[in-house]
């Protein structure tokens, strides 16, 4: 999957282009509005963020100028500004989503994978699941059976990411990139707190225990092994 940012602030350009690479995308990186444009026009990119505010021509020209000329790509564009008036005037332009700044990494990248997944194919992944833990992607609520667990937005993003890839260890660093908005030294015990509470969430009150810790790795969901 190859995206494109416009951001002309260096820091956050470069914040979001090494996180998205590391979340395994590829990523093109314009610090201004026309550059970007110019990109955005001829580069075969499946998704676009799209500053609002840039020096030369603004986020909503280049989206603008990308529909008037039939370019389909998705776009999530970061706005500063929080009036109800910015939101609805990009989604009028044909934006997909919109985030506003300052924002967390995590959420980001759980909208771009949320946008990316709708425009690959609309009607699937709507939901994750492991035994009876269900996660409705869309409305960000999980279950276990009948019971609705209620969860913060980072431990949805946990319980997401271990679920998605479900049987395969996930080491703390890798946890941390993904979930938190930056790299956690070795030592810090934030994932572990975090787990630990996510567990007494989906775990403590089920036979079935999903989350496993893997000595030494990291931590993982799965289905125990069939004998007992
Ligand atoms: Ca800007």
């Amino acid at each position: 999957m190859k995206l494109l940012i416009v951001e002309d602030e260096a820091k956050t350009g470069e914040y979001l282009r090494q996180g998205l690479s590391e979340a395994g995308f590829i990523v093109d990186l314009s610090h201004n509005g026309l550059d970007g444009h110019h990109l955005a026009m001829t580069g075969d990119y499946d998704l676009l963020i799209l500053d609002v505010m840039l020096p030369d021509i603004d986020g909503w020209q280049i989206l603008q100028s990308l529909r008037e000329a039939g370019k389909e790509v998705t776009v999530l564009y970061l706005t500063a500004r929080e009036s109800i008036d910015d939101r609805v005037k990009g989604l009028e332009l044909g934006a997909d989503d919109y985030l506003v700044k300052p924002f967390v990494f995590a959420e980001l990248l759980a909208r771009v994978r949320t946008l990316l997944r709708r425009s690959a194919n609309p009607a699937t992944e709507l939901s994750l699941s492991i035994a009876d833990l269900e996660l409705d992607l869309a409305r960000h609520r999980a279950r276990r059976g009948n019971k609705r667990i209620h969860l913060t937005a980072k431990e949805f993003s946990l319980l997401e990411l271990l679920v998605r890839r479900q049987g395969e260890v996930l080491p703390r660093s890798l946890i941390a990139s993904q979930v938190w908005d930056m790299n956690f030294d070795s030592d810090t015990n934030v994932i572990d707190v975090a787990i630990r509470r996510l567990r007494g969430k989906i775990d403590d009150n089920f036979e079935l225990k999903l989350i496993q810790t893997v000595r030494g790795m990291g931590y993982m969901i799965d289905l125990p092994d069939e004998e007992a």
